[in-house]
C-alpha cells in the first residue's frame, strides 16, 4: 500500500513497473558505483537500485518515509541522510559519485542549481523532472523555452531528455508530464569565463527582463559600445545569444 503523499514535499509516487523499469535500466547501475538517490520516498526507485548495487546512498526530508525505508533496507547496504537536500553536502563523499532521483518538482530549479556548485565530484545525474523544466533545460537560443536555467546548466553539463513519463505512471499523478533527462558534466577544458560569478550575474541580468535590448539588461556592466566591439548587436535580447556569447560578454565586461 503507498503512504499517504504529503502536498508540501511534492509526493507523487511512482508505482507504475513499466517506468520503473525504463528509468534503472537509463540509470545502468554498476554494483562499486557511488550513487546518491534524491526523495526516495516509498523506494519504488530504492529498492531495484539496491538489486543491482553494493550500496546507496538516500537522501530524504520526510521523518515517516524515512523511518520505513530504514525498517525495510538494510544499513550495510543503506545509508539513509535526513536532510533537506537543498542543505545537502555533496561534498562528504570523497569518491565521485551518480546521483538519481524522482524530484520533487517545486525544489528541482534550486536543486539543479545547487548540485551544479558540485560538478567536479559529479559523474552524472539521472532526473525525472516536470517536463517543462526538461525543456528548458536542453533549449537551444531563439526558442521559447531557453532562459537562465538553460545556459547556466549548459555552461557546466551535457544535457539530454531521454523519455517522457505520463502522469498516470504515479499515485497520486501530477497535473503535468514529466520527463527523464541525464546530465553529465563538460570535460574541464569546456568554454569558460574568466570569471564564474561575473559570467552568472550576466545572464541573471540578461534574462532579468526578457523583453528588454542587451544595452539596457547589462547597463550596470557595460556600455552598448562596449557590447558593439564584440560584434553583438547590444539592440538583441538575452534569449537570442548563445553560451559563448554569454562568456563574451562577461569576460568583456572584466576590462573596464
Ligand atoms: N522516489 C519516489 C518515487 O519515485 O516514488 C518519491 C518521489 S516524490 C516525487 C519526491 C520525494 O522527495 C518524496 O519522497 C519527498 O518526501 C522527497 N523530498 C521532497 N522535498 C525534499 C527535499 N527538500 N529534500 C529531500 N527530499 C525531499
Amino acid at each position: 500500500m503507498q503512504p499517504y503523499a504529503k502536498k508540501r514535499f511534492g509526493q507523487h509516487f511512482l508505482t507504475d513497473r513499466h517506468y520503473i523499469e525504463r528509468i534503472i535500466d537509463a540509470i545502468a547501475p554498476q554494483p562499486d558505483d557511488v550513487m546518491i538517490e534524491i526523495g526516495p520516498g516509498p523506494g519504488a526507485i530504492t529498492a531495484p537500485l539496491l538489486d543491482k548495487l553494493n550500496h546507496l546512498h538516500a537522501v530524504e526530508i520526510d521523518r515517516d518515509l524515512a523511518a520505513a525505508l530504514r525498517e525495510r533496507f538494510p544499513a550495510e547496504k543503506f545509508s539513509l541522510h535526513e536532510n533537506d537536500v537543498l542543505d545537502f553536502d555533496f561534498a562528504i563523499f570523497s569518491d565521485r559519485f551518480r546521483c538519481v532521483g524522482n524530484l520533487p518538482y517545486n525544489i528541482s530549479t534550486p536543486f539543479l542549481f545547487h548540485l551544479a556548485t558540485f560538478e567536479a565530484a559529479l559523474i552524472d545525474g539521472t532526473f525525472m523532472l516536470q517536463k517543462e523544466v526538461v525543456d528548458r533545460m536542453v533549449a537551444a537560443p531563439d526558442t521559447e523555452a531557453y532562459g537562465r536555467l538553460s545556459v547556466m546548466l549548459q555552461y557546466r553539463f551535457a544535457m539530454k531528455c531521454l523519455f517522457d513519463v505520463p502522469p498516470g505512471a504515479f499515485t497520486p499523478p501530477p497535473k503535468v508530464n514529466s520527463a527523464i533527462v541525464r546530465m553529465t558534466p563538460l570535460p574541464a577544458a569546456r568554454l569558460r569565463a574568466k570569471d564564474d560569478t561575473r559570467f552568472a550575474a550576466i545572464v541573471t541580468a540578461g534574462f532579468g527582463q526578457r523583453r528588454k535590448t542587451l544595452s539596457n539588461t547589462l547597463k550596470p556592466f557595460m556600455a552598448a559600445s562596449e557590447i558593439e566591439a564584440l560584434g553583438i548587436d547590444p539592440k538583441r535580447r538575452a534569449e537570442t545569444l548563445s553560451l559563448a556569447e554569454f562568456v563574451q560578454l562577461a569576460d568583456a565586461s572584466l576590462i573596464r
